[in-house]
């Protein structure tokens, strides 16, 4: 007998203002309904209906009845030494995921998931091991931003939002999008464009798809190496697009937005980290106005692979510097509660076979 999936339920947060406003109006009620419901979720934070006092009586039940507000719940919290707070968020099916809050001067940096585990699988990457389980929906990422206000000291503020926890936001482009576009707009968390990173590993025609939304975010591109060879042993896949394309890609996304292209470079010994291979980049990117973060490896349990010594991280760092590439190396933060990049899985799901496509494989069907 098949085993059925528990439906997804209808989520408020999946609406846009201009789509809560037609349903009021299909409801018979005044537009302004929808501000006002919005402004509670975005502004107040409040997420059960029986609270949103300016709403008469019966029409907070008859929402209530056809519209969940939260669909998932915080399962654990964990706090790192250097306050770096990680949620562990169960979803309505079971499934979970995992994001994160980096408390930084002046305010919070949150990092989200947009899928459960990743289609891609990357070989140095937690998220991925266990392939797709499945995208999230629009309002199941927004949801993990109202689960973090609810985690940290009331009034304070989130700054910038990172589309780094798990998954490829590019393969599930129009339910990101569609979160981007809340968190953004006025009428949602009013987070500015130019503080949302969205990063991908290099996927063309999202990157394509981006550079038309007329958006201001920023576009953070996981190149990893400077050559198609050494990213094949980094990023698995036949149809990953060879590195000329991506950086095509990127130029096309720059001179279409000018909007500066961030690349990110884990660091792993003995497979991208030499002096040559920082020059191969100096020589792919040069000229590019674009920005380089290199990001040493965080350990993930069962990984074959280490981060390189300081010096080495330090002499690619100053490769670069010397070919006039701007570059810095950026220090992951909650390593000890596995909150760093690369380290959310979501859920235990027991020892990995280790990486191996045909393990994800498995799981996908
Ligand atoms: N799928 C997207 C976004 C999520 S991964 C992407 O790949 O860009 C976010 C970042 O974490 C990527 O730059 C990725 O390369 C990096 N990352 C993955 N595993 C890592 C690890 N073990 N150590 C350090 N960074 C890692
Ligand atoms: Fe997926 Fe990004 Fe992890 Fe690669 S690094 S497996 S693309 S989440």
């Amino acid at each position: 007998m098949e085993m059925k999936r528990p439906q997804p339920p209808r989520s408020f947060l999946d609406l846009t203002l201009l789509e809560a406003e037609r349903l009021f109006a299909d409801m018979g009620q005044p537009k302004y309904r929808a501000s006002q419901v919005l402004s509670w979720i975005f502004k107040k934070h409040v997420v059960r209906w029986e609270d949103m006092s300016n709403l008469p009586a019966p029409l907070r039940e008859q929402l209530a009845a056809q519209w969940s507000l939260l669909t998932s719940r915080v399962e654990t919290v964990q706090k790192s030494a250097d306050g770096t707070i990680k949620l562990l968020v169960k979803l309505h099916d079971g499934r979970a995921v995992e994001c994160v809050c980096i408390p930084e001067e002046k305010a919070n940096t949150i990092c989200l998931s947009t899928q459960v585990g990743c289609p891609v699988g990357c070989r140095f990457c937690a998220s991925g091991r266990w392939g797709l389980l499945r995208n999230l929906s629009a309002g199941e990422i927004l949801e993990q931003i109202l689960h973090i206000f609810s985690a940290i000291p009331s009034g304070e503020t989130i700054r910038n939002v990172v589309l780094m926890g798990m998954g490829e936001p590019m393969r599930n482009y129009d339910n990101v999008l569609r979160a981007v576009r809340s968190m953004n707009a006025p009428w949602g968390f009013g987070i500015g464009a130019r503080r949302i990173t969205l990063s991908t590993v290099g996927d063309v025609k999202g990157i394509e798809r981006l550079s038309e939304e007329n958006l201001q975010v920023n576009l953070a591109i996981s190149l990893h190496a400077a050559d198609d060879a050494t990213r094949g042993k980094i990023v698995p896949g036949k149809k990953m697009p060879p590195v000329s394309s991506v950086v095509e890609a990127a130029r096309d996304y720059f001179a279409k937005t000018r909007r500066k292209v961030t690349f990110e470079y884990v660091l792993i010994d003995g497979v991208n980290s030499s002096v040559l291979e920082a020059r191969k980049l100096a020589r792919l990117l040069r000229g590019f106005p674009c920005f380089v973060n290199l990001i040493p490896l965080n350990p993930v349990e069962g990984l074959p692979w280490n981060p390189p010594d300081k010096k080495t991280v330090r002499g690619f760092l100053s490769q670069l510097e010397q070919s006039g590439i701007p570059a810095a190396i950026r220090a992951s933060r909650g390593g000890d509660i596995a909150a760093a990049c690369g380290q959310l899985a979501g859920e235990k799901r027991g020892r990995s076979p280790v990486f191996s496509r045909s393990a994800s494989e498995k799981n996908r069907n």
